[in-house]
């Protein structure tokens, strides 16, 4: 299997372009699960406070065997603690459930415009300081649109190194792609299989017969083509390692562009400008 590649941050730092996403698997399932997923070589793993499961993240990483300098683990700001003393808190629960003196990326999970004022620019600067006293090696938002990312460029000093958003074949974020480019954002694509719901599309079953892979490889390497992180989510072990063995092929252009053609933009989640949490 070749290896994951890294993607380059604009504090300096890298971020394994793939990992294992834990949204929606209970408590009780977190350690086995990341315990497959590190077994079948994935070395990223994205949990957010509100997931109630880092707990299991820590303790499945601890006992890998793996140093924590060899995992990157990201985390988030749940959405009832934005106000800075609240953040200042709640990072410092999400560390302790972590059982970590840092995390490699800690976000902002959601702009909520409608609630605090509309003042996630506080907020912002609140996880600043969580990267200037190292214990966020990275920061970055998730679900910000490029007005959010606007309104912070122009209040803040420091850029999000990552903005975390919805984007799959039917969602293909095609502006916000290239305001995050021009703004040197990564971008990290959540649900990147639209929690299954591409993976019937007769484009994407007509490639995958013809590239010999499964609908789901498919679909992950498109997004590794493009340049996108992604984290895909299952607890089935046959699903885990299926997931992570795409980096044995590629995509032509024509293919790539064949799946970006699918865009609908259709959210299967919420509306970052409505949201509320
Ligand atoms: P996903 O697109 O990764 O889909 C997961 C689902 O797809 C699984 O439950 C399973 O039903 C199916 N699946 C997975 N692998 C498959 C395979 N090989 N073959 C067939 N079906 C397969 O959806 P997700 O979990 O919503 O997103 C991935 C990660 O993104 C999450 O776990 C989380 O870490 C992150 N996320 C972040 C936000 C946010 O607001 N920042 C929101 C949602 C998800």
């Amino acid at each position: 299997m070749t290896a994951v590649p890294d993607i380059m941050l604009n504090d300096g730092r890298t971020i394994p372009q793939f990992g294992f996403g834990v949204f929606q698997i209970r408590p009780e399932d977190t350690a086995a699960a990341v315990a497959t997923a590190v077994q079948a070589g994935y070395r990223h793993i994205d949990t957010a406070e509100m997931y109630g499961n880092e707990k299991q993240v820590g303790e499945a990483i601890a006992r890998s065997g793996l140093d924590r300098a060899d995992v990157f683990v990201t985390s988030k700001l749940g959405n009832d603690s934005h106000r800075p003393d609240d953040a200042r808190r709640a990072f410092g629960e999400s560390l302790k459930a972590l059982g970590f003196d840092y995390v490699d990326l800690f976000l902002i999970h959601w702009p909520l415009p409608t609630r605090y004022g509309g003042d996630y620019v506080s907020t912002w600067k609140t996880l600043v300081e969580f990267y200037r006293d190292g214990r966020a090696r990275s920061i970055g938002v998730s679900n910000f649109q490029p007005h959010h990312l606007r309104r912070l460029h122009e209040e803040s000093q420091t850029r999000p190194a990552v903005n975390q958003v919805e984007l799959h074949p039917y969602l293909t974020q095609s502006g916000l792609r290239a305001f995050c480019a021009e703004h040197e954002i990564a971008v990290e694509a959540w649900s990147p299989l639209a929690q299954g719901l591409v993976l019937d599309d007769p484009e994407i079953v007509s490639i995958a017969g013809r590239v010999g892979k499964t609908p789901a490889q498919v679909v992950l390497r498109w997004h590794i083509e493009r340049g996108d992180i992604i984290f895909p989510k299952s607890v089935t072990p046959a699903r885990i390692k299926e997931n992570i063995d795409i980096f044995d092929f590629e995509l032509s252009g024509e293919d790539v562009e064949r799946i970006s053609a699918l865009d609908r933009g259709e959210r299967t989640g919420p509306d970052p400008d409505t949201f509320r949490g």
